[in-house]
This record gives structure tokens, sequence and C-alpha cells, in this order.
């Protein structure tokens, strides 16, 4: 693959860490010659703790975001093809009751983004570093329980768990999760802003294991502003990362939604 025509990991300033109007996204892929553009920002999750999220789009915003992308939809359907999906983390206490919330809004896909390990409230971060092995076997127990569920598209930065142990470890872990992955055909991301912000991933130990055992992969710009949508040097940097590692992306980047 030499060029990305279809990208589903894009925010939305409802976020509250996130730049630049919808329109500006919209317009943004049109420059960079996208022919797919798929919104997934953070989504709006009811706590039944009460615990309040700073990170994601606030409930109160929740159908404005849904409003604001489905007109957009429809005034560009003649110039791209626009798809309004989540991304989400996987909490098993209350994915149902998620899934139920969710359930009255037009989405059309969900990505898992798994930023907490467990529980938002906990506190406890994919991206803090850690040489905890139990807390790296947790993060990959709690992807591949989400990934059953059946609900995910693809899984976003799967090596977003910053592990700084033993690489034997690492590398066995890895192997393990990614064999019970490649079972389930799902694809798993590159993601551009960490490879733009120089982040921890991605991780290219973990896509090397990936080509070895023949995952598929799909790269996720993760826009949070119009810019990193239309940045081409960053597209190439992407599909680069990927032939250095050997792992195979679908034909310009497209999935089946
Ligand atoms: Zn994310
Ligand atoms: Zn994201």
């Amino acid at each position: 693959m030499n060029r990305i025509l279809a990208n589903y990991h894009t925010h939305t300033f409802r976020c509250g860490h996130a730049v630049g109007e919808d329109k500006e996204y919209i317009e943004a892929a049109l420059n960079a010659g996208l022919k797919v553009l798929g919104f997934s920002d953070h989504t709006p999750m009811p706590f039944p703790s009460g615990h309040h999220s700073g990170h994601r789009v606030p409930l109160d915003k929740a159908d404005d975001y849904f409003y604001s992308l489905s007109e957009l939809k429809k005034e560009y359907k003649n110039d791209i093809e626009i798809h309004i999906g989540v991304e989400t983390e996987y909490y098993p206490d209350t994915f149902e009751l998620y899934c139920e919330y969710m359930s009255q809004f037009p989405c059309e896909y969900m990505i898992l983004g798994q930023h907490f390990l467990w529980r938002e409230e906990d506190g406890i971060s994919s991206f803090h570093k850690s040489d905890d092995p139990e807390k790296l076997r947790s993060y990959f127990k709690n992807v591949l329980q989400a990934v059953k569920t059946g609900k995910f598209l693809y899984i976003a930065h799967p090596d977003v768990i910053n592990y700084t142990g033993d690489i034997e470890i690492y590398n066995t872990e890895t192997r393990k999760f990614l064999k019970e992955i490649k079972k389930l055909e799902i694809p798993i991301e590159i993601n551009c802003l960490g490879l733009s912000d120089d982040r921890h991933y991605p991780n290219k130990k973990f896509f090397k294991i990936a080509a070895e055992i023949g995952n598929r992969a799909v790269v996720g710009i993760d826009a949070h502003s119009p810019e990193l949508l239309s940045c081409k040097e960053l597209h190439s940097k992407c599909i680069d990362f990927a032939k250095q590692t050997g792992i195979e992306i679908a034909d310009n980047n497209y999935l089946q939604l």
C-alpha cells in the first residue's frame, strides 16, 4: 500500500482536547485526497458511580455530536463518504449499560481504545510506565475480552500499554495476545498521532511480532486537529513504519463497516 484513502480515527472539539470545527476536519480530509472519513470521538459514557470523565464528549454534547456530523454527512455526500462512530474503552462491569445507552444514537461503529486498564475511576492509565507484568497481562486480557464481544471495528493503538519491564515477558505475552487476535480476525491500528508525537507507540517490537503472526493492520490518524488529517508526510511515515515492520495493511486502508 502506498496511499491512505480512508481513515476511521478522527476526534472533534467536543472531547475537550481536540481543536477545529467539524467542517474543517472534512475539508482537511478532502485536501488529503481521502475518500472515507470516519469520526470516532472519545465516546460519551454514563458512569453509574457518578464519575465525571474529563477527556470525552460530555453526555449533554452527545446529541450535538451525532446531529452535526449527520448533517455534514448529507452535505458532503457527493464529495466524501463520512461515517460516525466512537472510540471507547471496554469496562466489563458497565459495558452492557453503555451499549444500551449508545443504542439511542446513529452510531455506525466503535473502535476500542483501552486508555484505562479496568475501571476509569481507578485512574490506572495504560499510558503510564510500569514494569509490572500483571498490568501488561491485565491489559491484554481486557482487550481480548472486549474484542470477543464482537462490537469493535478495530483496536486503536493496541500497543498503548507502556510496559518497561523484562523484554522476554513482553515478547511472550505479546505473541500470545496477537495469536488470539489473529484468530478473531480484527485489525490492529498503527497510530499516526503516536508516531507524529514520538510517543511510546506505535511500538516496532509489537508490530514485528504481529507481522510474523500475520495480523492485519490499519492506519489510524487519530486526528485531534484538522492538520493531522491533511499531513501527507505523516501518512507516508506511517506507511514506512508498516514496511519496516513487515506488517500488511489493507488496500489503501479501506475497512468494511
Ligand atoms: Zn485513543
Ligand atoms: Zn483517538
